[in-house]
């Protein structure tokens, strides 16, 4: 009798623009591993396609910084996948690749309740619940989502997140971080600094001369 396989780690993805990665990124990111066991999770930039307001930072300055962001912590990595792909970068087209290269390992996909909110919003929003789980993460002044985004994942808790192979749902309840890549950005034109971006980071966007750094401080104040 050949003993059972080993159940596969999940594959647990946490997108977003990154522009810049800051605190609450990283704390969402762990709080996520730490409920999942220690899992890795893997912090992944998008591609914002070229009709939209592009971000403050290049594809490789948003990709440097997560690198800077994840150092140190075993459990996070950066994927970076959807920046290295021609065309629009849509987090399904992501999952069906990553189900083409790994048929039988379970993906996870993290996002914060703004998004979850707007998930009916998303491009083929229907056809995840059969490829993923989905675990969401408190925001502050999140809106309630509708009632069939609701209804397309299962909401479970930690330990049944994986006994099916797609479709679920965990609602993390912690961390509540109220802080936005808009407002670091804002802050770090008005003001030349933000403590909601770790000191390799800010080095970094000084560095770089990102995000109009430091443009509105008045001279002699
Ligand atoms: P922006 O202010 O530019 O819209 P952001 O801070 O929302 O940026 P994104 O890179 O767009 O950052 O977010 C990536 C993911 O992280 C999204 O799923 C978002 O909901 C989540 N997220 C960002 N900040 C928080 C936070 N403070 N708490 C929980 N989730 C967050």
């Amino acid at each position: 009798m050949t003993a059972p396989a080993a159940p596969t780690a999940p594959r647990i993805l946490f997108g977003g623009t990154f522009d810049p990665v800051h605190r609450a990124h990283i704390s969402c990111a762990r709080a996520v591993s730490r409920a999942l066991g220690g899992a890795v999770v893997d912090l992944m930039p998008n591609a914002v396609p070229p009709h939209r307001p592009q971000p403050g930072a290049s594809p490789e300055q948003r990709l440097d910084m997560l690198a800077l962001a994840v150092a140190g912590h075993a459990s996070l990595r950066v994927d970076p996948r959807e920046l290295q792909r021609d065309g629009p970068s849509w987090t399904i087209d992501t999952l069906e690749a990553l189900q083409r290269e790994e048929p039988r390992r379970p993906r996870i996909l993290v996002m914060g309740a703004d998004s979850f909110a707007g998930f009916d919003n998303w491009h083929r929003w229907q056809d995840y619940a059969r490829l993923c789980h989905l675990v969401v993460l408190p925001r502050p002044g999140a809106d309630t989502p509708s009632a069939r985004v609701q209804a397309l994942f299962r909401e479970t808790g930690a330990d049944n997140l994986l006994a099916s192979a797609a479709g679920n749902r965990l609602m993390l309840t912690a961390p509540v971080l109220d802080v936005s890549a808009t407002a670091v950005r804002e802050a770090l034109a008005r003001k030349g600094s933000c403590p909601a971006v770790s000191d390799p980071v800010l080095a970094y966007i000084r560095r770089h001369g990102l995000y109009n750094i430091g443009s509105g401080i008045q001279p002699g104040r």
